[in-house]
């Protein structure tokens, strides 16, 4: 299984070099390569890792209010992002009143935008790393050129039910793209709330794409600390059922999706330390988050001071990476370090996560159940009073470690 890292922000670029031999690939959302082009292409240039651009083009979707700074304009990346597309994307998304949202006939020329879309893609990275100051940083980490993206993907947009007039604009765009793209394999995001997906509508979805070799799940707002059972078996229906005629991955995810390597999921993206899960209607890039610390055994995020409280009451909890063994010498009191140090907290949770994505593929379905109920049980009852740790990021309540209980219940049953 490959874990591919979605790329958010400049200050990161170092902390992901150092952490190069963790991942697979790299995922570039298109607003920030739109907006900071000459950096981001270099970097990625300089990186030598497979990658994707993700267009974004849900964004356009979205209420106007949302892509507008405080001033009330748009969003420079956004702005950026839609002169890059063409298409007079910028005047419709800037003439819309509050609260409307584009539709998919405010598109005249759907050709014409796919074309947009995906010649943005095959050619921004390559184009923008082969200044000649450009290809002289490049060449400090010791390569020539930017590869190619590894997939090239068709304008996108988040639909509610498979007779969503999205829906069927999704399914145009792919066709378009097919049309356009001869010699990248095309990826399709399908993006769409995990509560919508019964019997019939994976059945539909994976008959509509069944020409299309690589799939990329986007399970809207899956927070998989909230998760129900009913959720668990859904987001393991769609990959099971598409993975028999593709090679599927997800956008986002965390150790949950992982589980689903068994159901035949190929790849996961998420952020660096951020990003496990999103929702479409959240503005890229708006607010940082408070830094967090990975707890392995829990396989989710706690802040700082709560992982100050948990390690000294369960000291057998503290992570042996190379990482947390240098900055904690097996002291507890010595989490505070990671503060003054985030980028450590990076390096950990990413070196935490490669050995989850190894460990997977090595590992009993029964025996992954019962460990995750040990851990439940163990750790359960002692940490459930702290505070929900996920309320801020959030809003959705979450006690303990009760989201272990249904993970287990939830990768246990039978699909059939
Ligand atoms: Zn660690």
């Amino acid at each position: 299984m490959n874990t591919h890292l979605r790329f958010g922000m400049h200050r990161d670029t170092e902390v992901i070099r150092d952490i190069c031999d963790k991942i697979d690939g790299l995922v570039i959302p298109a607003h920030i390569l739109a907006y900071q082009s000459a950096p981001t292409s270099v970097f990625v240039a300089s990186m030598s890792k497979p990658y994707f651009i993700d267009p974004m083009t849900f964004i356009f979707q979205n209420p106007k209010e949302n892509n507008l700074n405080e001033a009330g304009n748009l969003r420079m990346s956004i702005r950026k992002l839609c002169q890059t597309y063409g298409n007079n994307l910028e005047s419709i998304i800037e003439h819309k009143s509050n609260g409307q949202t584009m539709q998919p006939t405010d598109i005249a020329d759907i050709g014409k935008f796919c074309k947009e879309v995906c010649e943005f893609q095959c050619k921004s990275i390559e184009e923008k790393s082969s200044s000649s100051k450009a290809a002289k940083y490049i060449k400090r980490y010791g390569k020539v050129h930017a590869n190619l993206p590894r997939l090239i993907i068709p304008p996108y947009f988040r639909f509610n039910s498979v007779t969503d007039v999205w829906y069927a604009f999704n399914l145009a765009c792919a066709f378009e793209s097919a049309k356009l793209i001869k010699d990248i394999p095309l990826g399709i995001i399908i993006h769409c709330s995990v509560n919508i997906l019964d019997a019939s509508t994976i059945k539909k979805i994976a008959s509509d794409y069944s020409n299309y070799k690589s799939i990329i799940i986007w399970l809207d707002d899956f927070n998989e600390l909230a998760a129900d059972v009913t959720q668990i078996i859904n987001a393991r229906k769609i990959i099971s059922t598409l993975s028999k005629q593709s090679k599927v991955e997800t956008l986002y995810g965390g150790y949950l999706l992982i589980e689903n390597n068994r159901d035949g999921l190929d790849a996961l993206s998420h952020g660096i330390l951020y990003g496990q899960h999103k929702s479409f209607n959240l503005t890229p890039g708006a607010g940082g988050m408070a830094e967090r610390y990975y707890i392995p055994k829990f396989h989710s995020f706690r802040s700082l001071s709560q992982t100050d409280i948990i390690l000294h009451k369960h000291k057998e909890l503290m992570c042996n990476c190379v990482i947390c063994n240098e900055m904690m010498k097996g002291d507890p009191d010595k989490i505070i370090l990671f503060a003054d140090e985030p980028e450590k907290l990076r390096q950990h949770f990413m070196t935490v996560r490669k050995t989850e994505v190894e460990r997977i593929g090595t590992i009993s379905l029964s025996n992954e159940v019962a460990d995750l109920r040990q851990v439940f049980n163990t750790y359960h009852s002692s940490i459930s009073r702290l505070p929900n740790p996920d309320a801020v990021v959030s809003g959705h309540t979450m006690n303990g470690l009760n989201y272990l209980q249904t993970w287990a219940k939830g990768i246990e049953q039978n699909l059939d």
